[in-house]
């Protein structure tokens, strides 16, 4: 019989009952350390004082009002992130995808408005994930997501991630914009370079082209900046944020420009709940934390110490582990060919360590960016435990 929950992801046997920080319990108290964060979502996490409050506070005052009336806490939040980023204006949806479409509409809007709507195919990169609704899906690009959904939305070019030649050969007059992730998240944890996220800005402003970044998992302080571009030194024209900006609430966003903004008038695009004053409320819950004075700071260091520690760990176990790669607290363990990133991420849970895998074989840590260095500590003795449990496992099926 089929699960009353529709059967779309391969569940680990954990239901876990309460949180606080980077830690996790079961209902038999089983203790596990968050390095996973629900897929890099719960920012600042579990059960953050400050959150909680806030969301109760504004539950137990007005939780929805639909954006038929001005929302004081909608306007608050897009205040602070248009003062903290290059954006003029700010549209709140809900998750990830739906930010990205809204920002697709918004990059062809803007060629339309300004007398090239034959302008509308946006450029995009292999290893890519920007979500699960059909237009995003086609963003996407994935094959295997793709198949059985019908034609895919057209509009979406792919070219190889970081192949400035590429990109520059799938330019053409119907090129309104390029579409990319700062780091890969899904498709492997892989950083675009600081220069090729600078050559793409100075392809879209020779081409006339507009810079959409996803910065759904990359962003909210998750790379020690609070948007991953700023380590560019560039700024896009529109960017999507989701996953960590609402702290573990469900909360999406769309900066933009005004010159891109501009277009989005009345009716030509919505949501019912975006931006409702409850999600809102966590979402100045979660900037009050990430925007103190010396977080980001913080993470950095954190990030750093996790990272030399995780290079450590690669020369222990040669047999498992290939390299690390990523950005800030969004790392990636390069795993041998021979130990998949499912199994090992079933030896980390074993050992009471939470992760998530991602493409091309690696196991993703993501951890709340609250984390202390102790807490890296205990994260990487967890891991040097589980790649010895799954090393046997190598060496027999390298021995086959
Ligand atoms: C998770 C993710 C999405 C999709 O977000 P949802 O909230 O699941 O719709 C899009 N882009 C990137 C980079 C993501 O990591």
């Amino acid at each position: 019989m089929i699960p009353v929950l529709m059967p779309t992801y391969n569940r680990a046997d954990l239901a876990f009952e309460r949180g606080e920080g980077a830690w996790l319990w079961t209902a038999d108290q089983r203790r596990f350390l968050d390095f996973g964060s629900g897929i890099a979502t719960s920012s600042i996490g579990h059960a953050h004082p400050h959150l909680v409050r806030a969301i109760a506070e504004q539950a137990g005052r007005v939780m929805h009002v639909s954006n038929l009336y001005r929302i004081p806490e909608a306007e608050r939040l897009a205040a602070r992130l248009v003062e903290t980023s290059f954006a003029d204006s700010v549209f709140f949806c809900n998750s990830g995808a739906e930010a990205n479409e809204g920002m697709i509409k918004a990059v062809r809007k803007y060629h339309a408005e300004t007398g090239h709507p034959e302008r509308y195919r946006v450029i995009c990169f292999e290893g890519a994930f920007h979500g699960r609704t059909l237009a995003m899906l086609a963003a996407t690009g994935n094959e295997k997501y793709l198949a059985g959904f019908g034609p895919p939305v057209d509009g979406f070019d792919h070219v190889p991630f970081g192949n400035m030649n590429a990109v520059r050969a799938a330019i053409t007059p119907q090129t309104a914009g390029i579409l990319i992730e700062p780091i890969q998240g899904e498709g492997g944890v892989r950083p675009a370079s600081l220069q090729f996220l600078r050559d793409l800005r100075a392809a879209c402003d020779e081409y006339g082209l507009l810079l959409a970044l996803d910065e759904v998992q990359s962003g909210m302080g998750r790379s020690g900046r609070l948007w991953a571009h700023q380590w560019a030194g560039i700024e896009p024209d529109v960017m999507s944020s989701a996953k960590g900006i609402g702290g573990g609430f469900p909360l999406g966003a769309i900066l933009a420009k005004e010159r891109v903004a501009q277009y989005l008038k009345p009716g030509t695009h919505g949501s019912t709940f975006g931006g409702n004053p409850l999600a809102c409320a966590a979402g100045n819950a979660v900037l009050d934390v990430i925007l103190a004075p010396g977080f980001l700071e913080r993470v950095d260091r954190v990030a750093r110490h996790l990272w030399r520690g995780l290079e450590a760990l690669a020369q222990r176990h040669p047999a498992v582990v290939e390299g690390v790669q990523g950005a800030g607290l969004l790392l990636g363990l390069k795993l041998k060919p021979e130990v998949g990133n499912t199994d090992m991420q079933a030896a980390a849970a074993a050992e009471g360590l939470l992760t998530v895998a991602a493409g091309m074989n690696v196991l993703r840590l993501a951890p709340p960016l609250i984390i202390t260095e102790a807490e890296a500590d205990e994260a990487l003795r967890l891991l040097d435990r589980a790649c010895r449990r799954a090393a046997p496992q190598a060496a027999r099926d390298a021995a086959q």
